[in-house]
């Protein structure tokens, strides 16, 4: 009987603020200078104030409201002691007994909490010689923690779980939650269920129809679990978990016991490897900050009507755009990417919610539209208005797909008219049953061999008489219409 995995998700935010957590500093991620950003509050000088930012509060709660977690009435700030050269004051101000947000679901899986704290200072170790540089300019920047159950079930959910966040995220404004910049760290901790120590769990579970549904998490016993941080990109916490998963369960049938440990990721080897033995949450000591006040949630006047200032969040604008019938992939698109997005609803509104119209719209949008956005950033989208007439025209034969494609390179070099545009330059493809019905008696005139072919019963012979046609007419005969044509006088 196999293990079952349990993936707990611990991601960490920085927080676009304009200031630092508890001090006016300025918050910038871009700042490359080292030290500009600095003050006594977070430097940890002995005597300093800190105050809160309540821009920082109100972007958790935010964050909290949108995946339908509790906010708290009562919180508070603790001191969360340690001794590291990253924190001179000797400890990090962060949340424990008292996190602002309970509960919650994002991506299917149950939020433990969300809380606030101080980013601490960046070091360097691998400076020229032996010394260790450290820049403050990150020291109390506003972080946000969010964890997660450990009721993740494969490395694939917990990547899709990260991705999901840094939508919402960016949606809200809260984070940019670029994770190769760090501004979204991602730790996993990750243990296996055996089937030992749950066995009438896991009978239940292998034995119900619908397994993957209802597994029954609140029974389970869970094993040891180990963390992995140093997770830079989403393929990275996929690949370390699926390697997490198989070193645990080849320990666990060898016999061996798993050390509960942090353990780092090595992208260029594929390995994780331990770093050092978990520290329980009692080393700690936390205990409440004595220098700032508590927190009265519902009375703080910034704190109101947080949830009607909430924008559409990635699920409703999956669930909406998904109703449009368009594919699954540029659902996905469109939800990433505002510009995109916001650009393929004034098409789509300006074929007058055409739902065949939208979905063709929808093709040249994330295929043509966006690969012409990889190559130059700064390109103009054209007039939504001449885009949907340009669909309008593919969709009534007037445009051959690849007429269509130069139409709109054309169109979004120059925006104008798309008649006007595809007439000058020849774009144009001839749909008229005269034209064609004349083109159609050439081309039977000027090839009896194949009309003879396709007359003893050889179909594919059709193509090559199309073929002819569409050669003759410089490439501008509807094949569709033509095809039509060939058959009825044949
Ligand atoms: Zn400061």
């Amino acid at each position: 009987m196999n293990y079952v995995p349990a993936i707990g998700m611990e991601i960490h935010a920085e927080l676009k603020t304009k200031t630092k957590m508890f001090c006016s500093s300025k918050n910038d991620p871009d700042e490359t200078r080292p030290n500009v950003n600095i003050c006594p509050v977070c430097m940890g000088h002995p005597g300093t104030l800190p105050v809160i930012n309540k821009e920082a509060v109100r972007q958790v709660l935010r964050v909290g409201l949108a995946v339908g977690g509790a906010i708290a009435d009562y919180s508070e700030f603790d001191r969360k002691n340690y001794f590291y050269p990253d924190i001179p004051k000797g400890y990090q101000l962060s949340q424990y007994r008292y996190p602002l947000v309970i509960g919650g679901m994002l991506s299917g899986v149950a939020l433990t909490r969300i809380h606030l704290e101080e980013d601490t200072a960046r070091s360097t170790h691998d400076g020229a010689g032996d010394e260790s540089l450290i820049d403050f300019n990150r020291a109390g920047v506003p972080l946000m923690e969010l964890v997660s159950e450990p009721v993740i079930q494969s490395a694939k959910e917990a990547a899709d779980f990260a991705r999901e966040l840094q939508l919402v995220l960016r949606t809200l404004g809260a984070s940019e939650a670029n994770m190769e910049k760090g501004e979204m760290r991602v730790e996993t901790n990750i243990s296996l269920a055996s089937p030992k120590a749950n066995s009438a769990a896991f009978t239940r579970l292998l034995t119900g129809s619908d397994a993957d549904q209802n597994l029954p998490w609140a029974p389970l016993t869970l094993g040891t679990k180990v963390e992995v941080k140093n997770l830079n990109s989403f393929r990275s916490v996929e690949r370390a978990i699926e390697y997490e998963i198989q070193r645990q369960t080849h320990a666990l049938k060898a016999g061996e016991s798993i050390v509960q440990e942090t353990r780092g990721w090595d992208e260029a080897k594929g390995v994780t490897f331990s770093q050092r033995s978990k520290e329980s949450s009692h080393d700690y000591r936390y205990f409440p900050d004595p220098d700032l006040p508590t927190l009265r949630i519902s009375q703080i006047e910034e704190f109101k009507n947080l949830r009607e200032s909430l924008p559409k969040l990635p699920w409703q604008k999956r669930e909406r755009l998904t109703a449009l019938c368009i594919k699954a992939e540029d659902v996905e698109m469109y939800v990433a990417d505002e510009t995109l997005g916001a650009y393929f609803d004034q098409v789509s509104a300006a074929l007058g919610g055409d739902a065949a119209l939208a979905a063709l719209a929808s093709n040249y949008i994330s295929s043509d539209l966006a690969g012409m956005r990889k190559t130059d950033a700064q390109i103009a989208f054209p007039d939504p208005a001449h885009f949907a007439e340009l669909i309008r025209m593919a969709a009534r034969g007037e445009l051959s797909s690849r007429g269509a494609k130069d139409l709109l390179a054309k169109i979004t070099a120059h925006d104008a008219d798309p008649h006007a545009l595809a007439e000058s330059a020849g774009l144009l493809q001839e749909s008229g049953k005269r034209a064609l019905g004349a083109l159609a008696d050439t081309v039977i005139a000027a090839h009896p061999e194949l009309v003879a072919e396709f007359k003893g019963g050889k179909e594919s012979v059709l193509q090559r008489l199309i073929g002819e046609g569409i050669k003759a007419s410089g490439g501008r005969a509807n094949p569709e219409v033509l095809a039509r044509l060939l058959r009825e006088r044949i």
